[in-house]
């Protein structure tokens, strides 16, 4: 699933390649996309110019307009969402390639297929193509208002990247219960945007356990807790993403910090810092992967 990085890397490509574009038509193909609006509103954008591309934990917001004629159209990419920028000259690709967890992908920019629930072309020929095979992803149009107003946006807590250290590990003691450093970690309400890769990355980069109660954990360690998600994300956004399954950035092109996970798919296997065999159980309701001799 898309979880921070993997929205920053698609919130930045789409940024450079669709600011200033003006939209000729939106086409919704599948409606079951749509969260309350519907084909026709999202056909009224004709004519709207994209003003920004912004993120808000995993969503996308995608700015049009300007003054009263200013909308949002928010984009949730779900399990499998892929949401991509293809330029007017740009071709289509059908050549596979399998990934390192033995998925296959195509390269590059894809076409519209049976998969794609929305196509907004621009005057200038180019596409955005939403994609999502397994149909989890969302799309919602938010009119000239705060984000606030909508539910989804206002239940989030603060940006799990680049936030404060210190009040990061304030709210993570202020709202963490009887629970599980990575129960509180999956908590969007707590901080936005991690989820069960960076969840257990940014537990082994601060050398904790996941099933730890958090309650229990010291202040001190708290702090590299809060240093460590900051920095594992960071490295999520430099490597364009995690490309385990379906993940591609607007370029259609995968990100490569799949090559570069310490825990996150690994069961079974060395520890790449003291070669301990990596422990699995489930942990939060998700499976969690952690090393019993680095990790206390
Ligand atoms: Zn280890």
């Amino acid at each position: 699933m898309p979880e921070l990085p993997e929205v920053e890397t698609v919130r930045s490509g789409l940024a450079e390649r669709m600011v200033g574009e003006v939209l000729e038509s939106v086409e919704v193909r599948h409606p079951g996309v749509l969260e309350g609006c519907t084909a026709r509103d999202l056909a009224g954008l004709a004519g709207s110019r994209v003003a920004a591309v912004e993120r808000r934990a995993k969503y996308l917001l995608i700015r049009l307009g300007d003054g009263d004629r200013r909308s949002t159209l928010v984009v949730h990419l779900g399990m499998t969402g892929q949401l991509t920028w293809k330029a007017a000259d740009e071709p289509t690709t059908d050549v596979f390639k399998r990934l390192v967890s033995g998925y296959r992908k195509s390269v590059g920019a894809h076409g519209v297929d049976s998969h794609t629930h929305l196509v907004a072309k621009s005057e200038s020929g180019g596409s955005l193509l939403f994609r999502d095979p397994r149909r989890f992803g969302r799309v919602l149009l938010l009119g000239a208002v705060a984000d606030e107003s909508c539910p989804r946006l206002s239940r989030l807590g603060p940006d799990a990247w680049r936030a404060d250290p210190a009040a990061m590990a304030s709210i993570l003691l202020a709202r963490c219960g009887r629970r599980s450093v990575k129960a509180v970690l999956l908590d969007q309400t707590v901080l936005a945007g991690i989820g069960n890769i960076y969840a257990d990355e940014s537990c082994f980069a601060a050398k904790i356990r996941p099933d730890r109660i958090l309650s229990g954990v010291s202040r001190a360690r708290l702090a590299v807790l809060a240093r460590s998600i900051d920095r594992v994300l960071d490295k999520g956004v430099r490597n364009a993403g995690t490309s385990f399954r379906d993940f591609v950035g607007s370029d259609g092109e995968e990100g490569s910090n799949q090559e570069d996970l310490f825990v996150y798919g690994r069961a079974g296997l060395p520890c790449r810092v003291c070669r301990t065999r990596l422990r699995v159980a489930t942990v939060a309701q998700r499976t969690t992967v952690w090393c019993p001799r680095c990790q206390t």
